[in-house]
């Protein structure tokens, strides 16, 4: 039988719709995907999530609304939907773990990845120096000299939190302004630990087995040095992790997923929610807010379809 509200990703977006779906008495089954918690659950300390005024680590936050959705009835599967048929009603779905559904609505919560900078060695050296996530690496640099790339809230959030370990954290920008809060700017420039590289960016990472040394290019005047770092985490923007929609929901020219105010894509019953489609505020408490829009745009949409039918049958 199809299901009702199938939430496809674990992040606050996904989590939010979930909670709601559940108190709606709909059933809903969220399938997690590969980053369960989604970026959220990547990050150390949450202080902007109102409600928790001494700050929540992102995986606390990401534990708590799974148990809340959890609480009302929600189906929770540690499962990576890899294919989607959404030219027909139900629309269909397989996962990873060689699952069928079949969804009467569906909500893409699926996030936004990091991104890279598509340079010699970053490949090579990814898991061997080369980090996206320092709260899942920070604790190996211990009393080392690691490079920190990007200029906006997640490289000095992220680089603050690395000079618990690092020695020595660099901070390398392409610019020299940083388009960070300015909270975090103050902390960074108050940091011993923390050193910034303007107008810099990496040309290639180097290193036998481990990262040794990066290649800088200056912007500005084009000189290239080798800058020494055992480590590079890479904090430069995400883009969004709709793959696994293509050629099916309109999406623009960087992959965000084409929706109206109300978060409906292009085919009715799919809605859209979190950085799927949010290229602008990227902040977890839009998600969640988002989350909640799409389902109950999905709750309105199965109470009509159940007087109407499907819309185009
Ligand atoms: P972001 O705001 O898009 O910043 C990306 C940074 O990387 C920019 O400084 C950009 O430089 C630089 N960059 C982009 N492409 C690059 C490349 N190819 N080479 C070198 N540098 C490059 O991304 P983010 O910091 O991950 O933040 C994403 C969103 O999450 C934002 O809305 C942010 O406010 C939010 N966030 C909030 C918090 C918090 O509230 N505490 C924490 C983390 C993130 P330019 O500045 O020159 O463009």
């Amino acid at each position: 039988m199809a299901e009702n509200v199938v939430i496809i990703g674990s992040g606050p977006a996904g989590l939010t719709a979930a909670i709601y779906a559940a108190r709606a008495n709909l059933s809903p089954l969220l399938i997690t995907g590969q980053e369960i918690g989604g970026q959220i659950a990547l990050t150390n300390e949450v202080e902007n999530y109102p409600g928790f005024p001494e700050g929540i680590t992102g995986p606390e936050l990401v534990d708590l609304m799974q148990k809340q959705a959890m609480k009302f009835g929600a189906r929770i599967e540690i499962d990576f939907v890899s294919e989607v048929n959404l030219k027909t009603h139900p629309f269909q779905l397989k996962t990873q773990n060689g699952l069928e559904y079949e969804a009467k609505t569906l909500i893409a919560a699926t996030g936004a990845s990091p991104r890279r900078l598509n340079v010699p060695g970053e490949k090579e050296l990814m898991g061997r120096g080369v980090s996206y996530c320092a709260t899942c690496d920070g604790f190996f640099f211990r009393g080392k000299e690691i490079a920190v790339v990007g200029g906006g809230d997640s490289a000095l959030q992220e680089g603050l939190f690395l000079t618990r370990f690092a020695a020595k954290v660099h901070v390398i920008h392409r610019r020299d302004q940083f388009r960070a809060q300015p909270i975090l700017q103050d902390r960074a420039r108050e940091n011993q630990k923390m050193n910034f590289v303007w107008n810099s960016v990496i040309k290639e990472i180097k290193g036998n087995g481990a990262v040794q040394s990066l290649a800088l290019e200056n912007t500005r005047t084009g000189d290239v040095t080798q800058f020494p770092a055992q480590g590079v985490f890479v904090y430069i923007g995400h883009t969004p992790n709709t793959e696994l929609f293509k050629g099916q929901l309109d999406m623009d020219e960087e992959g965000y997923l084409n929706v109206d105010e109300r978060l409906h894509t292009n085919i009715p019953g799919i809605f859209a929610a979190g950085e799927t489609h949010d290229r602008v505020f990227r902040q977890a408490v839009v998600s969640a807010g988002y989350g909640c829009m799409a389902q109950m745009e999905a709750e309105k949409f199965l109470a009509d379809m159940e007087h109407r039918g499907y819309p185009g049958k």
